[in-house]
């Protein structure tokens, strides 16, 4: 029950996996990825996933020569191989990250360089926010790093390419604060360096657009189907700084970390200081529709067999 990797194939304890040097992926950060996570022994919103990373691979002109099933059935076998959870077979749920490169070819940056993209797996057991995390809420830090303009490297890319956001969350974490808030170049709020961020305002759920130059989180997606279900309206919108220091609630959303309430920016206190109703109801919603949707044959994870 530890970190397994699987390279093209090649299953190996996590500390002994290596990719070749001549990978572009090493050299370039030329490659895309996913993350997601099992509840119930199974991949949660798959299929979500295996889209995005198709849209990403498309974005940088990179091929994704398997089908969702191909992939699953990797991702199975190294589940298997790490004796975590999988269909019918109860154990710690998993972290899965799913790594395609463009693979081994000589210094150049000419795509035709590289003739067989790698699909690396890395499993390990899913580590869960502390309890603290949700019940008292966390700090986050306003960083000076800005996100990528669409122009440079696209946010949209769930790139490999990962300096910007390392360099984001570098800031945060000299701060102590959990989490890196970043601005796009024009100043608006856009997303954190790991996460997406959403604010509580009368009532509203609210997250920047796109427009803003952000991942579509697969979570923040998910966000709005909930929100729907316990009548919460929600919407997309620029948001500048005060938006979020005079926000009634914030908080943000990824795969690995669920809901996370934020109740400090730096100094400034968000709301009340605590978690806020909304982002309490929001978080109980989404846990009990992840546990519906990965109990029996749930339709977001087609790829596994039970
Ligand atoms: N933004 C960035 C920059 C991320 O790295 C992540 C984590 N994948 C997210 C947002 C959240 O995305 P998701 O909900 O799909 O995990």
């Amino acid at each position: 029950m530890a970190t397994m990797i699987n390279v093209n194939g090649t299953l190996t304890p996590g500390e002994q996996a290596v990719v070749p040097v001549l990978d572009h992926g090493f050299l370039y950060g030329d490659g895309v990825y996913e993350v997601c996570r099992t509840y119930n022994g199974r991949l949660f919103l798959y299929d979500r996933h295996m889209r995005r990373l198709r849209r990403s691979a498309g974005m940088i002109a990179l091929d994704v020569l398997f089908t969702d099933e191909e992939v699953a059935a990797r991702i199975d076998a190294t589940l298997a191989a790490a004796e975590l959870s999988r269909p019918g077979v109860t154990g710690p749920d998993a972290y899965v990250r799913i790594v395609l490169t463009r693979g081994v070819g000589d210094l150049s940056y000419d795509p035709g360089a590289c003739p067989q993209p790698s699909l690396v797996i890395i499993v390990k057991p899913h580590v869960a926010p502390a309890p603290d995390v949700y019940d008292l809420g966390v700090r986050v830090a306003l960083v000076p790093v800005a996100r990528n303009h669409p122009d440079t490297i696209n946010p949209l890319i769930k790139s490999n390419n990962l300096l910007n956001n390392a360099l984001a969350m570098q800031h945060a974490l000299r701060q102590g604060a959990f989490e890196a808030v970043m601005r796009n170049l024009r100043g608006d709020i856009s997303e954190c360096s790991q996460s997406n961020l959403f604010v509580v305002r009368d009532g509203t759920v609210l997250t920047p657009p796109l427009a803003s130059g952000l991942l579509a989180g697969i979570t923040r997606e998910f966000v709005f189907e909930i929100a729907r279900a316990i009548d919460a309206p929600a919407a997309e919108t620029r948001l500048r700084d005060r938006d979020l220091l005079e926000a009634d609630e914030a908080f943000l959303t990824s795969t690995t970390r669920e809901i996370v309430p934020i109740v400090l920016v730096d100094e400034h206190r968000i709301g009340t200081g605590h978690p806020g109703p909304v982002t309490r109801a929001l978080l109980e919603a989404f846990r009990a529709r992840a546990d519906a949707l990965t109990r029996g044959t749930g339709a977001h994870t087609p790829a596994f067999s039970a």
